[in-house]
């Protein structure tokens, strides 16, 4: 790697979706987030005749170009992102590149860390697939065509699960009989841990103190959803399980359910695993609920007099109170509560009900400060309260060069 190698290429390879971001980490340690920025963008519907790739050249000037047209595979999705940085100067040949970083979402119980990738490390990757079916083969294809456009580079993987890997026995397994569950690799991983580590540091960041600390629970609400209980900087507990589909109310997820439901629909609904798979993961949450799963069409049905929209804010926000309220129990003495992701850093008014009524717990939200809307971590929580209540904006692919540019400098 040569002297001046400071940029790191962030790929997030979906089944049908690569999105990008290229980074310089010089600027980024210079505390310079949004000018560390070169160049972001996404191909979406590979595989079809209508795939799109969006690209905006951040540091020439920023004026998104699009083109539509049919992409056939994830190699040609990133040799079509390869020429659009290379029209920029930023090509992926640049010597300037350091490394690519790979969100990779399943890392199991061997990846407690950010991994260079050798053909080692992608086996174990592969042999995680049917714990992770509906993702790492994804990321998979993401690496090997990254490898073979720039073999000699070094590939990191960055896992979603890596943060959580600090949970203890008593938290990470279910309560089933240990030898199934451990044939099976079954118990609880958890997701979204690259956000997690980001907004758990930054909140001490925001209370001028170190990770160590400080005890955070961190509320990651996009359109999936999961909270984390972090103490001293280490995950303690998080809500999602085997699969993201345990824990919080999301977009279309149910979150917790009994798992006898499972059964029921199956023998007395008569359907199938699949069919179930599929109503649980993407027609329940917030859509099975009330038909959407946007928090801003939930709030505008809601001002409208909705009662089935106002129903479904209820029970995302019952679930949310039921959590803060185990995280509390688990961290013993909390310092922050950190809202984050799109409905955590925009809905105003679903930090103001989650926080509602727990006074007791310490924790309260001061409504104009919570009007407020800003890119920047911010407090929320009136000077009296126990514990500081925070927005705290995340930024995974900031986090996955950071941690990418970290392990091959090192090295
Ligand atoms: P993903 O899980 O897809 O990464 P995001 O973190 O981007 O999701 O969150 C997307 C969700 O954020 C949307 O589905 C919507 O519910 C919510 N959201 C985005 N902007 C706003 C806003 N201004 N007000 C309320 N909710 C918002």
């Amino acid at each position: 790697m040569t002297a001046n190698a400071t940029r790191v290429l962030v790929l997030n390879s979906g089944s049908s979706s690569v999105k990008y971001q290229l980074l310089d980490m010089e600027k980024a340690a210079d505390g310079d987030s949004a000018g560390a920025r070169l160049a972001v963008g996404l191909v979406e519907r590979i595989g079809e005749g209508t795939s799109r790739l969006a690209h905006t050249p951040l540091a020439a000037g920023g004026a998104t170009r699009e083109t539509t047209g049919p992409i056939a595979d994830h190699q040609a999705a990133l040799k079509a992102v390869a020429d659009e940085l290379a029209a920029d100067g930023l090509g992926l040949d640049s010597p300037e590149l350091a490394a690519i970083g790979h969100r990779v979402v399943h890392g199991g119980l061997k990846f407690t860390a950010p991994t260079v990738i050798d053909a080692a490390v992608l086996k174990e990757i592969e042999r995680l697939v049917p714990v992770a079916p509906l993702h790492n083969p994804a990321n998979i294809i993401g690496i090997r065509t990254a490898q073979a456009l720039r073999p000699d580079l070094p590939q990191v993987a960055v896992f979603d699960t890596a943060f959580h890997t600090t949970m203890p026995e008593s938290a990470a397994r279910y309560a089933i009989d240990v030898e199934t569950a451990d044939a099976h690799r079954i118990r609880r991983y958890g997701f979204h841990g690259t956000s997690h580590a980001y907004v758990s540091r930054r909140t001490a960041e925001l209370l001028g103190k170190a990770p160590e600390e400080v005890n955070v629970i961190v509320l990651h609400l996009g359109n999936g959803a999961s909270a984390s209980a972090v103490r001293g900087g280490r995950c303690v507990d998080t809500s999602m399980g085997l699969t993201p589909l345990e824990g919080l109310v999301m977009g279309t997820r149910s979150g917790d359910i009994d798992p006898a439901v499972t059964f029921h629909l199956k023998r007395v609904a008569g359907m199938s695993a699949d069919e179930i798979d599929e109503l649980l993961n993407k027609k329940s949450g917030l859509l099975g609920l009330c038909g959407d799963n946007d928090m801003r069409e939930i709030r505008r049905r809601i001002d409208e007099g909705d009662e089935r929209a106002a129903l479904a804010f209820d029970i995302y926000i019952h679930r949310l109170k039921k959590y803060l309220g185990a995280y509390t129990a688990v961290l013993g003495k909390v310092d922050a509560v950190a809202f984050t992701a799109g409905v955590g850093e925009n809905a105003a008014p679903v930090r103001a009900a989650a926080v509602a009524g727990l006074e007791e717990l310490g924790m309260a939200v001061d409504a104009s400060l919570n009007a407020v809307r800003s890119d920047e971590p911010r407090l929320i929580s009136p000077d009296y309260a126990r514990v500081a209540v925070a927005v705290v904006p995340t930024d995974e692919e900031l986090e996955i060069a950071r941690q990418t540019y970290a392990l091959v400098t090192a090295s």
